[in-house]
């Protein structure tokens, strides 16, 4: 049941180019189009597949996006979001794109009103939504405010004042559109545009509805709850299906998208999944060793601070960064080792320290064995 992986479907390697990735849609859409497979339901899944993989791998966002989280980041998965699922309207309308001129209305293909009537979709609303690294970690649940158009409830959405002002549009019959018969590369073809006189709608309205003025849609504002799993990044969108503006006159509401916000952490700093604390020391804890207290997402740990530690020794807290998203495993929690050297100190100090300059064991010698040494040689907490 799960999804394949959008090189495989498009049959395509991960290097190809946008040509590449055009060409091998087109050659799949060919052989799948529905009306050269008519009734064929395995044709016609592996139509809208290739639909969705060409969405994806075409948009160098989604795309980015797609080969760093795989089908997780196209937020598909779990939390309580649905998938931003296509319909056949959404990949018919996107061929002008992917077949050119030449093809004409190549979408309409001898449909000759198969899909009937243009559906209407809603516009997409797109909202920023702040988490903080808790909120993250453990993903949760928010209430968003948003104003959005939805479905006048006076006239349901006709826009009309009753039943008795709503007439068939006398262009189009009602049909919503009209069509014409073309030659192209393909044959014989049947091309639909949608209807001049009414825009698609097969309808037309004498008197109005008085609450919505004839849209159909009235402006309101609606306290959204969404799911939102955890693991997601700064960046990361996710669709909530129908959650968008209801359209002008009935139809298929738009998308709400939500487009995820980190909230800075005063201690720990994200990096992929794993976190990165910035612990200071003092020599003397550097020197004789001590216990330290290291914040995590949850709550304080305890950590040993061995005798000798050097500074830019990273200390590594497996599973205490962050989840992976709509996935398995965590990232660890990275203790960056700082050594604290005192700014002013007493005149006892002072020559305290004296006493160490000539010490033998005050000798730098690094650890060229030492992993950390490596970590610290190419600058890993550099920019
Ligand atoms: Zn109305
Ligand atoms: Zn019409």
């Amino acid at each position: 049941m799960g999804k394949r992986d959008y090189y495989e479907v498009l049959g395509v390697s991960k290097e190809a180019t946008k040509e590449e990735i055009k060409k091998a849609y087109r050659k799949q859409a060919l052989k799948y189009h529905p009306d050269k497979n008519p009734g064929d339901k395995k044709a016609e899944e592996h139509f809208k597949e290739a639909a969705e993989a060409y969405e994806v791998l075409s948009s160098d966002e989604k795309k980015a996006r797609y080969d760093r989280f795989g089908h997780a980041g196209m937020g598909n998965s779990g939390g309580g979001f649905s998938g931003h699922t296509m319909t056949m309207d959404d990949i018919f309308s996107s061929f002008g794109d992917i077949f050119g001129d030449a093809f004409g209305g190549f979408g309409a293909f001898g449909g000759g009103g198969r899909r009937g009537k243009r559906v209407n979709k809603g516009t997409n609303l797109r909202v920023k939504v702040k988490l903080n690294l808790q909120e993250i970690a453990s993903g949760c649940e928010k209430k968003i405010k948003v104003s959005k158009y939805n479905t006048c409830d006076t006239c349901g959405g006709t826009g009309a004042a009753d039943s008795s002002s709503i007439s068939d549009c006398s262009t189009c019959r009602g049909s919503g559109h009209v069509t014409r018969v073309t030659n192209t590369m393909l044959g014989q073809m049947q091309t639909t545009a949608v209807c001049p006189a009414c825009g698609g709608e097969g309808k037309t309205i004498t008197r109005k509805c008085t609450s919505c003025y004839g849209d159909g849609i009235v402006q309101k504002e609606e306290i959204i709850k969404i799911n939102i799993p955890a693991g997601v990044g700064k960046g990361m969108q996710m669709t909530v299906n129908g959650k968008g503006n209801a359209p002008r006159r009935g139809g298929v509401n738009g998308d709400l998208l939500v487009v995820i916000d980190e909230e800075e952490h005063s201690d720990l700093i994200r990096e992929g999944n794993d976190l990165i604390y910035n612990l200071f020391i003092s020599i003397p804890d550097a020197v004789l060793g001590t216990h330290v207290e290291i914040p995590t997402v949850d709550n304080n740990v305890k950590i040993k601070i061995e005798p000798g530690t050097q500074p830019g020794r990273i200390l590594r807290l497996r599973g205490k960064g962050l989840p992976e998203v709509n996935g398995y495993g965590r990232g660890d929690l990275l203790v960056n080792v700082n050594v604290w050297i005192p700014k002013s100190m007493s005149k006892e100090e002072i020559r305290t320290f004296e006493k160490f300059r000539d010490s033998k064991s005050f000798e730098p010698a690094p650890d060229k064995n030492d992993k950390g040494f490596f970590e610290r040689m190419r600058g890993y907490f550099e920019g």
